[in-house]
């Protein structure tokens, strides 16, 4: 389990675009945490650089005691689950989850036992042998969050973890989403553009603007009125 601290980071796109602008940021171990703000303002960038999927420009992000700028994305111990969820349509439920670990060579014994240990606490033990065209929003959803944390992750980073369910799902996926975090300890990094959201999930929230962080706190602190 680890902390992250993040120090002078700068993501700079080739076009020149300076996503996320020399920010500072900690997230206590095992914190629930927010990045709130309004499209465009590098929430998406911050996390892809968090997960290795961009390359830091400048500055560092500490998981524990390593820089994982400096780390391959695969050895960084970061799990990230996307918007979109990025299953593998042609791929049963228990082949999606133990994608990750088939890349590392791991045995399929293995492969089958790590399937089934992260699907039973997400509810999706009966849905093991199933195709994810055959899985309601929110199954999908966590089938995405099986894979993510069927490799040994000490953080995890969610894009807009609610905004592809409807009211109803999205109620059954915050339940799921704090027990996940609960459970394992998790360090959870997660991404919304919904006030709502934020307050609903986060221990503390970030308010980002022009790639940097603007307000920082609980969500009380930062939606008090003055
Ligand atoms: P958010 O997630 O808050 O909507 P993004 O991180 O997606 O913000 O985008 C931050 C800024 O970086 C925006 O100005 C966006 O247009 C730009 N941007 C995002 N991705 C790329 C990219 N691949 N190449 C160039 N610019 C990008
Ligand atoms: P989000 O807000 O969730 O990042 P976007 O719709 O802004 O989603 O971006 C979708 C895709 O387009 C992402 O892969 C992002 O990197 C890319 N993108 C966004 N803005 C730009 C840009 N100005 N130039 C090139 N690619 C971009």
């Amino acid at each position: 389990m680890a902390g992250i601290e993040i120090a002078e980071l700068s993501t700079v796109y080739p076009n020149g675009v300076r996503a996320v602008d020399g920010l500072d940021l900690t997230v206590a171990d095992g914190e629930f945490f927010a990045l709130l703000g309004p499209s465009g303002c590098g929430k998406t960038t911050l996390l892809r650089t968090m997960a290795g999927l961009e390359q830091a420009s400048e500055g560092a992000v500490r998981i524990g005691d390593r820089d994982v700028t400096r780390l391959d994305p695969g050895a960084r111990r970061v799990a990230m689950v996307f918007q979109d969820y990025a299953l593998f349509p042609h791929m049963t439920v228990a082949e999606n989850i133990a994608y990750p670990l088939r890349v590392r060579r791991m045995s399929k014994v293995s492969q089958r036992d790590a399937a089934e240990r992260t699907s039973a606490g997400l509810s999706l033990g009966a849905l093991l042998d199933r195709r994810p065209g055959q899985l309601s929003g929110g199954q999908q959803q966590r089938v995405a969050l099986a894979r993510a944390i069927a490799v040994e992750a000490d953080v995890l980073l969610l894009d807009e973890p609610l905004s592809n369910l409807d009211a109803r799902l999205r109620l059954e996926a915050r339940t799921f989403l704090k027990k996940l975090q609960r459970d394992l300890g998790l360090t959870t990094v997660f991404v919304t553009h919904d006030q709502a959201e934020a307050l609903a999930l986060a221990d503390r929230i970030a308010v980002m603007e022009s790639g940097s962080i603007r307000q920082l706190g609980s969500p009380k602190e930062v939606f008090q009125r003055p």
